[in-house]
Order: structure tokens, then C-alpha cells, then sequence
């Protein structure tokens, strides 16, 4: 795909398959002769014109709406003209190959995936973060994600950035000043109190990536897997989580050979559950193979249940810390079995400890909210917006730079042109979010914020 690319283009919008409706959607710098071509009438901007969708030979192909958005009243700030037609492939296949027949000659091609939201962020429509969102919306696969990402989408993740960004281009704007004109011998940094600022910017930055990293969860979701010797009920838990036959249960050990993965989804956030060959030593060769297969699927993991039998509750997981590391996993220790044990001494359960019991299913519900609660999310709790993983890692390494920059400015001003550079690449880093850094946006604050002529 060509950034620079001004092309018109033409694409079917709507999803492949069969439908009420159908959409084919063209954009481009100048519609006006390509929208009389095909329409045979002159469309007013934002009208639903009802009328037939007829080939260059005047053969209808369908009857239906037309609409026209005039730049830069549109999603992609070009010209749109929207055809909706019945949603067959084949009417729709035949109105997108009549618009790029009558499109030739102001060079009409076909979109390239994501060109009109790429168009839109070029425009300046949307940002970068907008367009993600536009993406995520379409594949939210649950109502608590699609909620989120409508919000991104609504340009709340965005403002939140952008005023973090605000603030960062304040002080920055203080600081380069201060090491421009050393002569004024004005005290900028002490006057302005640049270092309590940072510190409370830190604050902030620490509050926005907590929120932050929560909605992840809704779109990229948990890895839970089912771990523990043989026989302690890995496949039975399996089969409670999700009320059905998933995995084979049995009471000879070493049945479950390979790992069984399926998704569920809890209070809104995809989850996959993969249940695993249970880890002991053994000489069969291919139960040695389905171990380390369970301990692939532990590396891949975000949530490990650590699955004990509770009348002997030894984990095995220890055993094996040589070949995994348990690092920036959350591990839950589930005592399963607790039906066999004698009334009252199932131990005290805690956040990361839960008792089970897979066959009367009592305690599941438990177990359901100790792995939602390692997303750090309440039960029913909304997000205020969705993100993804490249925005977490972006706003971790500009609160680092910010960190550092808090480290300087508590030192004496020798060091102000590391400050400086400090809070430059924390700038840097936030503009990645939305893909509006621009080194001129900061020129121009720091000349019209200071009357520097004077
Ligand atoms: P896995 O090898 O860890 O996957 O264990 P399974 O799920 O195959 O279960 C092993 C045996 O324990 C089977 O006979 C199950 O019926 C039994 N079992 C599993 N969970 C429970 C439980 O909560 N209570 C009781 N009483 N038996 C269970």
C-alpha cells in the first residue's frame, strides 16, 4: 500500500456472504464526473437518492441507495460515494466491477485492506489509535470489547492521551526554554516547579497504564491452562468450565495425551482454556511427548491452574522449574476434589487459592472470579476504552523516560539537557499512540508560549 497513493478507490464494504443490504463504497479526491457516470443525476451530499444502479449499456444491475459525502465531510476526508444494493456476491460483484469500469478513466482501482481507514487517518479524520480501534470493533467477539472500542473510537483513548501529551509539551516547552536562553538566569525550572509536575505527571501516567492494560484484556484475552499430576481432575475441570464433554475424564492416569484447548468467555474477555497431558516422569514415549507439549502451553500462558487433588495437596509445577519459568505468569492453586473430603476441612480459600470441586461443581464460580480478577478487573466492571499491546508498551517506555527525566530534575541544572532529552522521547513515545508526533507541533508551542523577540 502506497502512503502517498491518491487514487481513487472502490471496494464492496459489507461483509462476503449473503445479506439484506450491500455496500460498495468508493473514495476519492473528485467524485463529481465518476457519481454522474453511475448515477445518471448530479447527488446532493448527504441525500439518500433511491434509484436504479444500471452498466454502462444502461442494463440494470439493481435498484438502490445512493449517497454522497462531499470532502471533507466524510470518514476518509475524501469525496464518498456509497452504493447500497441488495447483498448478494454476485449484484455487488457485478456494481463494484461496473464502478471500476466506469471509474477508468480518473484512474478508479480496487481498496487495498484498510485503505479507507488509512485514507481517514492520513486526513487527519481519525488517529492512528482510531483506526485501530475501527479494526477492533469489527472483530470485538464480545459486547463488553465492542463497547470499549467504540469508545477508542469516539476519540476517548485519544483525549486521554492527548492531554498526558499537553502537559509533557508544557514542561518540555519550560525546559528547552531554560536551556536556550541561560542568559535570562530566569529560574524556569524552580518558578514553574518542573520536578513536582513530573511527579504528578508520573501519577497520572501510572493510573492511565493500570486502565489501560485492563482493556487489553478484552481484546487480546486470557491463556488460562489447566496444569497438575495425573488424575487430579485437569479434564473434569475442563469439562465443568465450559458445561460439556470437552476432554475424555478417567480415572487411569496419563489419558489425557495431548493438550485440548477451547474458548469461553468471562464477564466480557475472551478466554482459552487449554487442558494438558498431566506432568510426572514417565517412561512412555508418548506421554513424554504430551509433557512437553503441557509445558509449551504453560510458557504460552498468562494464568496457570496450579490443580492439586485436595486430599493431597502437593504441586507439581516445582518439580519442573528447571524446564518453565513461572515469570509474570499468575498462578492460581486449585484444590480440587473437596466433595471427598470430610465436612469443614476444605483449608481457607485466598485471591490466588481456590477450593473445587469438579464433579458437584461447588466453587467454579470462585474459580471463574479468581482468573478474572488477575486482569486486575472487577466483576461487571466497564472500560473506559479498549487498547492493545503496542499501546501499553509505548506508554510503559514514555512513564520510563518520564521516571528518568523526575531523576534529573532533582538534580542541579547540568543535567537539564538529559531532562530535556528525557521528556522529548517520553513525547515521542506518547505521539507513537496516536501518530501525531511531529517535532513542528512543539516549535510552534514554544514560539507562540514565549514572547522570545522581546
Ligand atoms: P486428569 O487426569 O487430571 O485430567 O483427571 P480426570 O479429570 O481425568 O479425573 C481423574 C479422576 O478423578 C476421574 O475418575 C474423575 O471422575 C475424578 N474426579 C475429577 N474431579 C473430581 C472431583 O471434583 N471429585 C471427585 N470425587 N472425583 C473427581
Amino acid at each position: 500500500m502506497f502512503l502517498q497513493d491518491t487514487a481513487p478507490i472502490a471496494a464492496i464494504s459489507t461483509a462476503p456472504g449473503r445479506g439484506g443490504i450491500g455496500v460498495v463504497r468508493i473514495s476519492g479526491q473528485n467524485l463529481d464526473s465518476l457519481a454522474f457516470a453511475l448515477l445518471k443525476t448530479k447527488p446532493i451530499p448527504r441525500h439518500a437518492h433511491y434509484l436504479p444502479f444500471t452498466n454502462e449499456n444502461g442494463e440494470l444491475i439493481d435498484n438502490g441507495i445512493a449517497i454522497f459525502f462531499r470532502a471533507p465531510y466524510s470518514y476518509t476526508g475524501e469525496d464518498v460515494l456509497e452504493l447500497q444494493g441488495h447483498g448478494g456476491t454476485a449484484v455487488l460483484q457485478a456494481l463494484l466491477s461496473n464502478v471500476l469500469k466506469q471509474g477508468k478513466d480518473i484512474g478508479l482501482r480496487l481498496a487495498e485492506p484498510g485503505e479507507f481507514s488509512l485514507r481517514a487517518f492520513l486526513n487527519d479524520k481519525i488517529d492512528l489509535v482510531q483506526a485501530e480501534a475501527v479494526s477492533d470493533l469489527i472483530n470485538a467477539s464480545s459486547f463488553a470489547a465492542a463497547q470499549a472500542a467504540a469508545l477508542t473510537l469516539s476519540g476517548r483513548f485519544s483525549s486521554e492521551i492527548n492531554k498526558l501529551t499537553e502537559e509533557i509539551v508544557a514542561l518540555r516547552t519550560l525546559v528547552e526554554a531554560t536551556l536556550d536562553f541561560p542568559e535570562e538566569e530566569i529560574e524556569f525550572i524552580e518558578k514553574y516547579q518542573v520536578k513536582q509536575r513530573i511527579g504528578q505527571l508520573v501519577q497520572q501516567f501510572e493510573v492511565f497504564l493500570t486502565t489501560t492494560k485492563r482493556s487489553v484484556y478484552l481484546s487480546e484475552g486470557l491463556r488460562v491452562v489447566l496444569a497438575g499430576e495425573p488424575n487430579v481432575g485437569k479434564s473434569s475441570l475442563m469439562n465443568a468450565l465450559f458445561g460439556e464433554n470437552i476432554a475424555i475424564v478417567s480415572h487411569i492416569a496419563g489419558t489425557t495425551r495431548d493438550s485440548i484447548r477451547d474458548n469461553l468467555e468471562l464477564d466480557g474477555i475472551p478466554i482459552t482454556v487449554t487442558d494438558t497431558a498431566g506432568l510426572r516422569s514417565t517412561n512412555d514415549v508418548i506421554e513424554q511427548l504430551g509433557i512437553g507439549r503441557t509445558l509449551l502451553a504453560i510458557q504460552a500462558s498468562n494464568v496457570i491452574l496450579d490443580i492439586v487433588d485436595s486430599r493431597k495437596p502437593e504441586s507439581v509445577l516445582i518439580g519442573f522449574s528447571s524446564e518453565i519459568s513461572l515469570a509474570n505468569k499468575h498462578v492460581i492453586s486449585v484444590f480440587n476434589k473437596t466433595d471427598l473430603l470430610e465436612k469443614n476441612t476444605t483449608s481457607s480459600p485466598s485471591p490466588n487459592r481456590v477450593n473445587v470441586s469438579a464433579l458437584t461443581g461447588e466453587g467454579l464460580c470462585k474459580l471463574k472470579e479468581a482468573i478474572l480478577q488477575q486482569t486486575g478487573r472487577q466483576v461487571g466492571e466497564r472500560s473506559p476504552w479498549l487498547a492493545r499491546k503496542r499501546h501499553v508498551m509505548a506508554i510503559e517506555m514514555g512513564m520510563d523516560h518520564l521516571k528518568q527525566s523526575y531523576a534529573f530534575a532533582s538534580e542541579d541544572d547540568r543535567v537539564l539537557d538529559l531532562l530535556a532529552e528525557e521528556l522529548r522521547l517520553c513525547h515521542f513515545r506518547m505521539g507513537t499512540i496516536t501518530g501525531h508526533m511531529s517535532a513542528d507541533d512543539l516549535l510552534g508551542k514554544i514560539f507562540s508560549d514565549f514572547c522570545i523577540g522581546k
